[in-house]
């Protein structure tokens, strides 16, 4: 299949390095013919992802941080200024002071929760507002989630809480916004290895234990997490809102490793 995206125009939001999960999808979106604009959260930042977007052909590259909703606003003016209307969004942010991913969810401080909150889930209901006030004619918007959100994940402590308030929110969103034809999913990706992700304690150990432990033996990259992307943003999942969708080997569905892997 090609050209699934020809015609369509969005933003990608959360490209710190060519190992950012947004950048895969970033390459599936153009792969197909998608016209992407671009944020970065400082200008530390700025120098790895400018030539990145530039290799997609991207002329759209502006700073955003979502604990600055002018910067955000800044953002969607711009997008209407150029473009006028967009057809989707990605939403692959997150944020947490990394001396609290470590230890007991226990020991959380009021406000870190607050912050995390805020940075990593809050900030897709306020991009979604925003989003949705440019797709007149409907569109689709995805943010990235993890495993962490339903079940105890060691370390990942108020990221979990973060998650689960994150994918509450994705089914409010998704009733909010399904009479206007705007969809809104969520993929929970295994883990990848990425700047987000080696800032949880033991992140190693996780990536290691779920790559044996998941049915397919493997973690994911973030091309096939793009390509879960591409489907959810394109017209191939044009019945489909509301929905958490695992791209994690198949980790989520186990109760317990396999007897043939603790042979091992
Ligand atoms: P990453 O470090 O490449 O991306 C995280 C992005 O969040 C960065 O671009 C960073 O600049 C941005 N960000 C943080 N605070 C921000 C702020 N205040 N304003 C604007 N941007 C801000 O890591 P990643 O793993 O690609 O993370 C992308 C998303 O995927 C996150 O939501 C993360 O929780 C999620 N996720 C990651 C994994 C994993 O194992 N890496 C697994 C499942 C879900």
């Amino acid at each position: 299949m090609q050209d699934l995206m020809k015609g369509k125009r969005g933003l990608v939001m959360g490209v710190a390095n060519d190992h950012s999960i947004a950048w895969g999808i970033a390459k599936a979106l153009a792969g197909q013919g998608a016209e992407i604009a671009f944020t970065y959260q400082g200008d530390s930042v700025a120098k790895r992802v400018k030539p990145l977007a530039e290799s997609l052909g991207s002329s759209i590259l502006l700073p955003c941080d979502v604990e600055d909703l002018a910067s955000v606003d800044t953002v969607f003016a711009a997008l209407k200024e150029r473009w006028g209307a967009i057809d989707f969004l990605v939403h692959a942010v997150a944020f947490s002071d990394k001396s609290e991913l470590k230890g007991r969810y226990a020991d959380t401080s009021r406000e870190n929760f607050s912050r995390t909150m805020v940075i990593s889930c809050f900030s897709f209901t306020e991009i979604a507002k925003r989003a949705a006030a440019l797709m007149p004619n409907g569109g689709s918007l995805i943010t990235l989630t993890y495993g962490g959100s339903t079940r105890v994940m060691p370390n990942y402590n108020v990221m979990g809480v973060a998650k689960a308030a994150l994918e509450a929110s994705v089914r409010y969103l998704a009733a909010d916004y399904g009479p206007a034809g705007i969809r809104v999913n969520a993929i929970s990706a295994g883990p990848v290895r990425t700047l987000a992700g080696a800032g949880i304690a033991d992140a190693r150990l996780m990536f290691n234990y779920q790559k044996r432990h998941a049915p397919l033996r493997r973690t994911v990259s973030i091309e096939e997490v793009g390509g879960s992307a591409l489907y959810l943003l394109s017209g191939l999942s044009g019945g489909v809102t509301g929905e958490i969708h695992f791209v994690d080997s198949g980790y989520n569905i186990m109760s317990m490793p396999h007897p043939d892997v603790l042979k091992q």
